[in-house]
């Protein structure tokens, strides 16, 4: 039997659906919340608010922004480099831009072809992308290194075109890796994509 009453209840059932929430988790939060009404429960409840109206997806990337075109696309010193990096999600874009990869653009896809789940090329955004490759030097793929992300890389490579210079992200030994712990299929394709030093 749920404690709290249905207000609470239905607050946990939400907050549970979130990634990385279970029940449980989401239990503790709504529980940590209330106990913090003025600090927390409230302030969070004004900036959901907030962003439920602020919230915007760019037309051009497909990346979240409180504007669109997104401040990313927006800003032309954004394409001096002239390099367009793919990505599956924008928690990826998000990821990416943390690293600092300087003066580059993105295209989110919105997902990854995916025929067990039914995904084919019209559920993702790769018409756009098509339209978008022609204006810069390089389309780099960042998707994840999954069967379904690099059948995918494989599905936009064609699409491109050989006139397209597309490159990936190497995959190989992550920093602080150690070889020993490493599976082969990692340990062969880091073999296979060494670099002179
Ligand atoms: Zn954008």
């Amino acid at each position: 039997m749920p404690s709290g009453g249905p207000e609470i209840e239905q607050l946990i059932q939400l907050l549970a659906r979130l990634p990385g929430l279970g029940p449980r988790s989401a239990r503790r939060a709504v529980l940590h919340m209330i106990k913090r009404k003025e600090q927390l429960m409230l302030p969070l409840s004004a900036a959901l608010d907030r962003a439920v109206v602020a919230v915007k997806t760019c037309q051009i990337c497909g990346n979240v922004d409180t504007v669109s075109p997104c401040s990313i696309c927006a800003d032309p010193r954004r394409g001096e480099s002239g390099m367009l990096i793919v990505v599956e999600d924008v928690s990826d874009l998000w990821a990416l831009e943390r690293a600092g990869p300087g003066q580059v653009r993105y295209h989110v896809l919105g997902g990854v072809l995916s025929p067990l789940d039914g995904i084919g090329p019209d559920d993702l955004n790769l018409d756009t992308l098509v339209a978008r490759a022609p204006d810069y030097a390089e389309i780099v793929l960042a998707m994840n290194a999954t069967v379904d992300g690099q059948t995918t890389a494989h599905y936009i490579t064609d699409r491109l075109g050989p006139d397209t210079k597309v490159t990936r992200l190497a995959h190989g030994v992550p920093i602080g890796g150690e070889l020993d712990y490493l599976d082969e299929g990692t340990l062969s394709q880091a073999l296979r994509a060494r670099t002179q030093i």
